[in-house]
Order: structure tokens, then sequence, then C-alpha cells
């Protein structure tokens, strides 16, 4: 495994990590939590109306705008009430729910007619309220006794979220030492003639009915809305007092009874409603509706949370790690809308997905991830660019190494061709080429062997070398390239005899005086000592020349490193010998070292080690 690949595999796992990390504060989060609502509401919206059997089972009574218009104030005077329910009552309805809290003595003569109309139906419901639900002393609010006498009471609580909105509802509400069922889950208990509710931990039982809510979550159970508001048929109370009312659509009912007049109090917001809100008895028939129809909304609970959300992070980070540009766009695009269409599917089999959780895992696993691999590539790019330029270099630096002898063998060719020339001389010429073209075969091959032993696919060609005869043929090419500038090469060569790579060593060598030439003014020496100790053998260059700083000392030996004052000097260069010197002597074991001073000149020494 290469550094890179390490590295961007400890990247990855670093970010799957945070991922995972921030995984609960996504998961578990009021306002993500909120948006996973809201998801689900714009799913609700966008199916549409349901059809639901129990549009034929329930129907609604409103004590609305216009009754309280005629027979108002409200609340409705009982007599009133009483009135309207007689004439109800000869439609024998099976259930009647009143969705109204009876709880205050009245004038004594109308409670009682009021009394005598419910017991004029078979099955009755009335409202209770717990007062105070919050504080330490709450009271229910309940029906008059003589009116709840021998008959149902149940709470008309809805369980309105955080937003306000009520998508759910509390089967059961316990309070101050007593516990009531839901209005519209007592309507159906008797509607349906079932026994008492069974409870286990997971759901409430009625009859044959199984209604997931769980003791954990306090029997909230999910209302699954048929369509907006009006989606039961519905008549006006006032109709009733009219007897404008058709009576055969209430028989063998559930008929709610309450108040819909705008103003008064008893509308709330749904995921359906309208902007004045839903009335109180559409929502009561919507739960009558979820229960009769059982079709029964269930959270995906925290283990599926969990696993989903972990399945998400692995799908995220499995496309990023995957795919680049377009496609990746296109695989995270279509997670997305994956997840939007299995929140549509899950509503259909009944269950309701964190969408806004599930989203929120999606854009953190991205983004985080995103970054991450942005970091890498940008890393890798960076990189990839240095190379790019280093290639270049070299390609410059190889074109002008070679550019000199081929313009010897240009020049001496040309002369050949011209004819005219005496014999010998134009031997001499031949023989120049001939050296020249060695040369450039030579230098080619250097430079080959360099990148070779620094890339490790080559291994150095090691055999006992003659420092004194090395150095002595170094020097002869050496005073050829002095002598333009009138620069002598003094010697003091040991007879020494070291393990080397006879033409890797000689390049070596051969480049610091060069460069002891280049960077030196005319009419001065340049000096070569070849020393021994007992553990090394060392070869020095010193020049009387322009120096170098200490700062640049170190970086001269980088490749393309130029001085800023040589980079506009007519001496051309290219800044990769001393690279290309300091690897050949490090693959030898030894080491190159330099002082310098400016305008004093520069020692450079190679030490190797014997043997
Ligand atoms: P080049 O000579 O082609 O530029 P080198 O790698 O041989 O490349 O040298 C790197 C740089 O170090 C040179 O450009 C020069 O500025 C500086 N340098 C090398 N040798 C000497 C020297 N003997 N005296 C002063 N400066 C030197």
């Amino acid at each position: 495994m290469t550094a890179i690949t390490m590295k961007a595999r400890l990247v990855r796992a670093l970010y799957v990590l945070i991922v995972v990390a921030v995984l609960p504060f996504l998961i578990w989060n009021g306002f993500i939590q909120q948006v996973s609502a809201e998801w689900n509401d714009i799913i609700v919206r966008l199916r549409g109306a349901q059809a639901t059997s129990a549009t034929g089972a329930v129907a609604l009574v409103a004590i609305d705008d216009q009754t309280a218009a005629r027979y108002g104030p409200l609340p409705l005077n009982r007599a009133r009430l009483a009135e309207g329910l007689e004439v109800l009552a000869q439609a024998h309805p099976r259930v009647v729910v009143l969705d109204l809290l009876l709880s205050e003595a009245g004038e004594p003569s109308q409670d009682a007619r009021l009394a005598r109309s419910l017991g004029h139906f078979p099955h009755v419901v009335l409202g209770a309220a717990l007062e105070g639900d919050a504080s330490e002393n709450p009271r229910w609010i309940l029906p008059l006794p003589e009116l709840a006498q021998g008959r149902s009471t149940a709470h008309v609580h809805a369980a309105p979220d955080a937003d306000g909105d009520v998508r759910s509802v509390l089967l059961v509400k316990a309070g101050s030492a007593r516990r009531f069922w839901a209005l519209g889950f007592e309507a159906v208990r008797l509607a349906t003639g079932a026994d008492r509710p069974l409870e286990s931990a997971e759901a409430v039982s009625l009859g044959p009915i199984r209604i997931p809510a769980t003791d954990s979550e306090s029997r909230l159970m999910m209302i699954n809305y048929a369509g907006p508001e009006g989606a039961f048929p519905r008549v006006r109370f006032g109709d009733l007092l009219d007897g404008a009312a058709n009576l055969t659509q209430f028989r063998d009912k559930i008929v709610i009874v309450g108040v819909t007049a705008q103003g008064s109090g008893d509308r709330l917001f749904t995921p359906l409603s309208s902007g004045i809100g839903m009335s109180g008895i559409e929502i009561h028939a919507n739960v009558v509706r979820t229960i009769l129809d059982r079709t029964f909304l269930v959270p995906l609970g925290v283990a599926g949370e969990l696993v989903g959300s972990l399945l998400l992070i692995a799908l995220c980070v499995a496309a990023i790690i995957w795919f680049r540009g377009v496609r990746l766009f296109a695989a995270l695009t279509t997670v997305l809308l994956a997840l939007v269409a299995a929140g549509f599917l899950s509503i259909r089999a009944g269950y309701i997905l964190p969408l806004g959780s599930f989203l929120a895992v999606c854009l953190a696993a991205s983004g985080i991830g995103g970054i991450s691999e942005y970091a890498l590539l940008s890393r890798a790019l960076a990189g990839e660019t240095t190379k790019r330029k280093e290639y270049a270099f070299r390609v410059q630096a190889i074109a002008h190494e070679i550019k000199t002898p081929l313009t010897a063998i240009q020049g001496s060719s040309e002369m050949i061709s011209e004819g005219g020339m005496p014999e010998q001389q134009r031997t001499e010429m031949a023989g120049l080429i001939h050296k020249e073209s060695k040369r450039l075969t030579a230098l080619i091959q250097t430079f080959l062997n360099v990148e070779r032993l620094a890339s490790g696919s080559l291994s150095l060609q090691h055999q006992q070398v003659d420092l004194g005869v090395l150095c002595q043929e170094i020097v002869e090419r050496g005073r050829l390239f002095a002598a333009r500038k009138r620069i002598q090469i003094e010697t003091a060569i040991a007879d020494v005899r070291v393990s080397a790579d006879p033409d890797l060593l000689s390049f070596a060598i051969y480049n610091l005086i060069t460069n002891g030439v280049k960077y030196s003014p005319k009419n001065t020496t340049i000096s070569l000592f070849v020393e021994e100790s007992d553990s090394e053998v060392r070869i020095s260059v010193a020049d009387q020349g322009y120096g170098i700083a200490t700062a640049d000392q170190e970086r001269i030996f980088e490749k393309f490193y130029r001085l800023k004052r040589d980079e506009k000097s007519a001496e051309e260069g290219t800044g990769i010998g001393l690279a290309l010197v300091k690897e050949i002597v490090q693959q030898h074991g030894g080491q190159i070292t330099v002082e310098s001073a400016p305008n004093t000149g520069s020692r450079f020494t190679i030490a190797l080690p014997r043997g």
C-alpha cells in the first residue's frame, strides 16, 4: 500500500467516524424531527384525499356560524341542544358523540331535558378534558353526573406537536388518578360492540382491531387523515332545528356533534388543514377513520432509524469513493430521490420514515465526505502538478546538456562537408565528432542511470576505482572548460582506490569542477583534493568564486534550485546538477557538504566510506 492510499484510507475512515459520531445529534434533534414531520406532511398532502369506508360510518353535526347566528350565542342553550338531539334521535344513529364540555350546571329544567334527550340513543359518548395538564394538580372537567350516568365519557384532547400541528392522538389520557380513552376510540368501541380494550406493551386491541400504540410512547396513535376538512358527510345543527336536514344519512352511524364556528376555539392545525385550522369534530372523525379502516401509521422507531441511517451513510460514502464529477452528482441525487420515493411508498405501507433525519444524514455524509475527498484530490493534484513541472524542467535540463556537444558535432561536420580541408585537419575533426558523440551517449546514459538509481530500478556498478587516474581524466576535461575564463585547476590527489561506479562518480566530480568555473570570476584558481582517513575518502573541490549565502547552502541540492544571482547571469544552468551529484553520492553511501562565504569562494566535499 503506498503512502498516498494509506493517507486516503485514513482520511476516509476519519470522515466515516465523524459522520457516525454526529449521527445521534442528526437523528434525535428537535429541529430535524420537525423537518421529518414537515416532509411527511408534504407527502400526505401530495397523495390527496383517501378513499375511506368511514365516510359511510361517520356523520358530523356542526354547530357552525350560521347555527350560532340563528340560535346562539354559543355555547348553545341546553334546551336548544336537547331539541336538536331529539330530532337526531328520530334517525336512529348507532352512537352519538358530543364533542362538548357539559360540566357546569345550567338551568335545571334544561339540563333535565338534555338528559332525557340523550336517553333516546343506544350509545352516547360525552367529552371530558384535563385542566392544568402540565401543573401539579390537574383536574378533570367532567360532564354533569345526571348526563354522564350510564354513559361513556372520553377525553377530547388532541396531541399537537411542537409546531402546533395535530398529527396524533393520545388513545388514553391519564391524570389526577383517572384515565379516559379518546373520544374517537370510545366511539369505535361502542359502534363495533367491542369489550373493554386489551392493552399490551406494544398495542391496544379493540375486539379484532389491533392498534399499534405503544405504552412507552404514551399510547400515541398517528392520525391517518382521509383528506382536508369536509371528508365526512356533515349537517348543520341549525338544519336539524329547522327540520331541513335529511335524517336518513345518520341512520346506524357514529354521529359526532360539536362546534365548528370560527372563533369557538375548537379548531386546530393539522397537516391537511387550511389557514383557519381543522374543526375538532373533523379530527375526531379522522381518528375514527384511522381505527375503522385500520390505516395505522407506525413511526420507524429508534432501531430502524439507526439502521436506516447507517445504511445511508454507507451508500453515500461508497458513492463518494467510487464516483467522480457528474456520476457522483447523479449517484447522490438518486439516493435523495430514492429516499423521497421511499417516504411515499412507506406511508402507503403504513410506516412513517424519519425523512428529515435521513436527509440530514445523507447531507452530512455527502458534505463531510465531499470535503475530505476534495482535500485528498487537491493534494493529489498539487503533487501531480509538481511532478509535471519537474518533468518539464528535466526535459529542459537534458536538452541543455546535450546541446553543447551537439553544437560541436554540427559545426565540425559542416566544415568537413564543405570540403577543401587538409587531410590531417579532417582526421582531427572526425576524431572530435567521434569524441563528442561518445560524450553525448555517456551523458544521456548518466542521466538515465541517476533517474533509475533514484527510483530503485538500478543498482550501482561497483568496481575498484583508482581515484588518481579518474581525477586526472576529469581535470583534463575541466581544463578545457575552464580555459575560456583563464581559470587554473590545481590538484593534490592521494593515491587512493575506492569502491564506486566510475561513470557516476566521474559525473559528480566533473559537475563540481564545472560549477566552480561557472560561478567564479576570471583568472581564479580551482583546487581538487583527494585525501583519505581510516574511515573515509574525501574529494573536495574548492574555488575562489562568488560563494553561496548560508541560507541557500541547503537548497542548492534541491532539484532545479538556482541562486537568484545566477538565474540572471550569462552562465547557463538548470539547477539539476547538484541534485544529481547528491543522489549519486548518497547511492554510494556517502555525504556531500558545502562550506562557503559570499565573495570568498566555496568548497564542496564528497565523503565516501572506505571499502
Ligand atoms: P546549475 O549549475 O545548472 O544551475 P546546480 O545544481 O549545479 O545547477 O547548482 C545549483 C545552484 O547552486 C547554481 O545555480 C548556483 O547558483 C549555485 N552553485 C553551485 N555551485 C556553486 C559554486 N561553486 N559557487 C557558487 N554557487 C554555486
